[in-house]
C-alpha cells in the first residue's frame, strides 16, 4: 500500500496551489463580503481543466481519477471554500452530462461546460423534500419530442447565475424509480428564479429557489433513461460528497496553518502562545484530525474509482467524518486566534462560516449515518 503521491500528482497539486494563491486568495474576502459570484475565476479554472476534472474526455474533460480532483479542490478550499465548493458542484453536474447525456446534448453543452465558459447547477432539493429526496414532486411529462417540467426547487447553488440546470423530476409513479434526470438550459421560458438567499457563509455563490412553469425541453435532454434519475443523482452525489469533504479538509488545512503561524507571533505572559502546552496539544489534535480526514477522503475516492460495492458507504463515511472533524479544526483555529479570530481582518471567521454548511448539504450528516447503517444492517455489508 503506497500512501505517497506520484510526481505527476504532486505537480498537479502544485499547479492548483499556484492557481488558488494567484486567482482566489487575493479576492476571497471581497467576494464573501460583497457576495460576488466570480465567473472570471471559474473561466480561468476552466483553462486549467479544473471545471471538468473527472468528466469524460469526449466532452473535453480531463477524465482523471477522483484523487486528482481532491488534490485540486483541497488547494482551492484552503483559501476559499465557498468558491471551491461551487466548482465541485459544477464538476459534478458536468460529469453527469458527460456520462449520461445524449450525443446531441453533449455536442451542444459538453465543451462549454468543460471549459468553464458555461456553468451548471444541480437541482434535487425541493421545498417539501430535502433529506427525503425520493419524495420530490417536480413533474416532467413527455409531449411528443419534448418534456414539459413543472414544479419548484429550493436551495439551488449558483441558481440564477448558471447556464444549465441538472434537474431531477418525476416522470412515473411515487418513489425513487419514478424519477428521471434532465439537463435544462437555465434561460428556458417558464423558469423563474426566487430571491437570493441570505446565508451565513458560501457568499461567493448565490443560492436561490427556482420554479418551473411548463418548461419545455427537447426529449433528448433526458440523462440516461426514464426512471434512472434518482440513481444518477445519487451517483453524482457519491462524488459530490467526496468533493465537499475535500473542501472541509482544505479549509481546515488553511485554518491550521494560520493558527500555527499566529501561535508563533502572538505573545502573552511574556512568551509566544506556542509555548503553552494546552495550545500545542490543540494544534497536535487539529493536525491529527486533518490527516485522518484526508485519508478517509482518499480511501473513499479510490473505492469510487474502482466501483467498489460499498463505495457509497465509504463516501458517506468520509463526508460525515471529514466535515465534522474539519469544522471543529476551524473552530479550534478561531479559538487560538483569541478575539482576533472573530474579526474579519483574519480569514478564520470566513473559514468557520463556509465549512458549517458542509455538515448540512449534499445529504446531512444524519443522512450519511442512515446510508452507512443501511449498508451494514440491511444490505449486510462487511465493511472494515
Ligand atoms: C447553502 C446551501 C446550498 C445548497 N445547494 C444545493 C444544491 O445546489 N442543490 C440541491 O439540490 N440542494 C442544495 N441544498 C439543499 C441541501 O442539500 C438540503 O438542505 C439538505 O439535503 C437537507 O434538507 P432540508 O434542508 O430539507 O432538511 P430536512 O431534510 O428537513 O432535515 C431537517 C433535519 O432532520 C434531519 N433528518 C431528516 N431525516 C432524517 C432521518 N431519516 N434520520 C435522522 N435525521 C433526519 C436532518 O439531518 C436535519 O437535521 C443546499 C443547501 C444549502 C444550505
Amino acid at each position: 500500500m503506497n500512501f505517497n503521491l506520484s510526481e505527476e500528482q504532486i505537480a498537479f497539486a502544485e499547479a492548483a496551489r499556484d492557481f488558488a494563491q494567484g486567482e482566489l486568495a487575493p479576492y476571497a474576502a471581497q467576494w464573501d463580503e460583497e457576495e460576488i459570484f466570480p465567473r472570471d475565476a471559474f473561466a480561468k479554472a476552466g483553462e486549467m481543466g479544473f471545471c471538468a476534472i473527472y468528466a469524460p474526455e469526449s466532452i473535453g474533460g480531463l477524465e482523471l481519477p477522483r484523487l486528482e480532483a481532491a488534490l485540486v479542490f483541497e488547494e482551492m478550499a484552503s483559501v476559499d471554500p465557498s468558491t471551491a465548493a461551487f466548482l465541485t458542484i459544477h464538476n459534478m453536474a458536468t460529469w453527469m452530462v458527460g456520462t449520461w447525456g445524449s450525443e446531441s446534448l453533449k455536442n451542444q453543452w459538453g465543451e462549454a461546460l468543460s471549459s468553464g465558459q458555461k456553468l451548471a447547477s444541480y437541482c434535487l432539493t425541493e421545498p417539501g423534500s430535502g433529506s427525503d429526496a425520493a419524495s420530490l414532486s417536480t413533474k416532467a411529462e413527455k409531449q411528443g419530442d419534448n418534456y414539459v417540467l413543472s414544479g419548484s426547487k429550493a436551495f439551488i447553488s449558483g441558481g440564477g447565475d448558471t447556464d444549465l440546470l441538472v434537474v431531477m423530476a418525476r416522470t412515473g409513479a411515487e418513489g425513487a424509480r419514478g424519477i428521471s434526470a434532465f439537463a435544462v438550459p437555465a434561460n428556458t421560458p417558464g423558469i423563474e428564479y426566487g430571491r437570493k438567499e441570505q446565508k451565513m457563509g458560501w457568499n461567493s455563490q448565490s443560492t436561490r429557489p427556482i420554479t418551473f412553469d411548463k418548461v419545455k425541453i427537447p426529449a433528448d435532454y433526458l440523462l440516461g433513461r426514464e426512471g434512472d434519475g434518482f440513481k444518477l443523482a445519487m451517483k453524482g452525489l457519491d462524488g459530490g460528497r467526496i468533493n465537499i469533504a475535500t473542501c472541509s479538509v482544505g479549509a481546515a488545512q488553511g485554518a491550521y496553518e494560520a493558527a500555527k503561524t499566529y501561535m508563533n507571533e502572538r505573545k502573552q505572559f511574556g512568551k509566544h502562545i506556542a509555548e503553552f502546552q494546552a495550545l500545542q496539544f490543540k494544534l497536535a489534535d487539529m493536525l491529527t484530525n486533518i490527516v485522518a480526514s484526508r485519508q478517509m477522503v482518499r480511501l473513499a475516492a479510490s473505492k469510487l474509482d474502482s466501483n467498489d460495492a460499498n463505495a457509497s458507504a465509504y463516501c458517506a463515511m468520509a463526508k460525515r467524518f471529514a466535515t465534522d472533524m474539519c469544522f471543529q479544526v476551524c473552530l479550534d483555529a478561531q479559538q487560538i486566534h483569541g478575539g482576533y479570530g472573530y474579526l474579519k481582518d483574519y480569514p478564520i471567521e470566513r473559514l468557520v462560516r463556509d465549512t458549517r454548511v458542509h455538515q448540512i448539504l449534499e445529504g446531512t450528516n444524519e443522512i450519511m449515518r442512515v446510508i452507512i447503517a443501511r449498508q451494514i444492517l440491511v444490505n449486510g455489508a462487511d465493511i472494515r
